[in-house]
């Protein structure tokens, strides 16, 4: 095969728009794609500073590199966001691989250690705090990077989600009715009260090519998978999303603009007046309970491990 644009050989074939490309013409598909993402959702305004969550993966360090080429284009300032989530055998790994990576591209960053606040992932699986350790995880992760990127004068907060988690994200609402997530799920979210903006830059992006992109720009990921990532119920749904789009290739990007278009604006104009948000009567976060979670599992583990409470 060869690039459907200079004729060299090809390094990839992209079955949904029957075309092959060299390494050099996909790094430009798979960039301006990503920039115009960005533009379609106006997820970003000349200037504007940007915190980075970087976990390690391939998802948030493919966002970090694409973005860092796009910086000067589209004027953006970068800082790169890390929590360390104290998951043994695993967290250390990521966090390393991160650093590595702001260090080369001569990036701002900041690394959170979630063991500052009093806990750790590892805490809530030996204390049983909850059946749904990603649950948590996912609220902390949300937490403590709205909190930084709020320290930092962030006008933005990107993360790593790509069209795959995208859809299994929808397909999940679906399934289980959660018509209030879903007002919520979108491309890009404003900021309101505390809360600072979230971009998806890579939400348009299929997932095989995010693993194409890191290969041919040599981008080194932390290859480790979580212990507990078992427990995500996202594979069996992204599998699915997989096969059908084996046997209808572009039906990914027909599935996101149904949504986007059609069933997010019905869904957005439903329970947009409900999603009123307070802050946390005890650290002064946005929540939409009394006490946030996150002061609940941190509250809870404390007293687990000063015997105030047995488990
Ligand atoms: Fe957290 Fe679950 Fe991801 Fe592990 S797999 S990092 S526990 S969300
Ligand atoms: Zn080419
Ligand atoms: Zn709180």
């Amino acid at each position: 095969m060869i690039c459907k644009f200079c004729g060299k050989p090809a390094s990839i074939y992209i079955r949904y728009a029957n075309i092959a490309l060299c390494r050099e013409h996909f790094i430009q598909f798979f960039e301006k794609r990503v920039k115009r993402t960005i533009e379609r959702f106006k997820m970003i305004s000349p200037g504007e500073k940007i915190g980075v969550a970087v976990s390690g993966g391939k998802d948030s360090l493919t966002l970090l590199h694409v973005l860092y080429s796009l910086s000067k284009l589209m004027d953006l300032k970068l800082i790169g966001f890390t929590i360390n989530l104290g998951i043994r055998k695993y967290s250390e790994e990521c966090v390393k691989i991160a650093l590595e990576n702001f260090r080369k591209l001569k990036l701002e960053y900041r690394i959170i250690n979630l063991r500052d606040y009093g806990f750790t992932i590892d805490d809530i699986v030996q204390y049983k705090i909850s059946k749904r350790v990603c649950g948590i995880c996912g609220t902390v992760k949300r937490y403590i990077l709205n909190k930084v990127a709020r320290e930092e004068n962030v006008d933005r907060l990107a993360t790593g989600h790509n069209l795959d988690d995208f859809l299994q994200v929808i397909l999940q609402g679906y399934i289980h009715g959660d018509l209030k997530y879903l007002s919520k799920y979108f491309p890009v979210t404003p900021s309101r009260n505390k809360l600072i903006s979230r971009i998806k830059p890579l939400v348009f992006t299929p997932e095989e090519e995010i693993k194409k992109y890191t290969v041919i720009k040599g981008i080194n990921y932390c290859m480790k998978k979580c212990p507990y990532s078992f427990q995500a119920s996202s594979h069996t749904l992204k599998k699915a999303i997989l096969l059908i789009e084996e046997n209808h290739p572009g039906i990914r990007f027909s599935m996101f603009n149904t949504y986007i278009k059609k069933i997010y604006p019905l869904i957005n104009a439903k329970y947009s007046e409900e999603l009123e948000l307070s802050e946390c009567s005890r650290c002064g976060e946005p929540s939409g309970k009394n006490i946030c979670l996150f002061c609940r599992v941190k509250t809870r583990i404390k007293s687990i491990k000063s015997g105030t409470i047995i488990n």
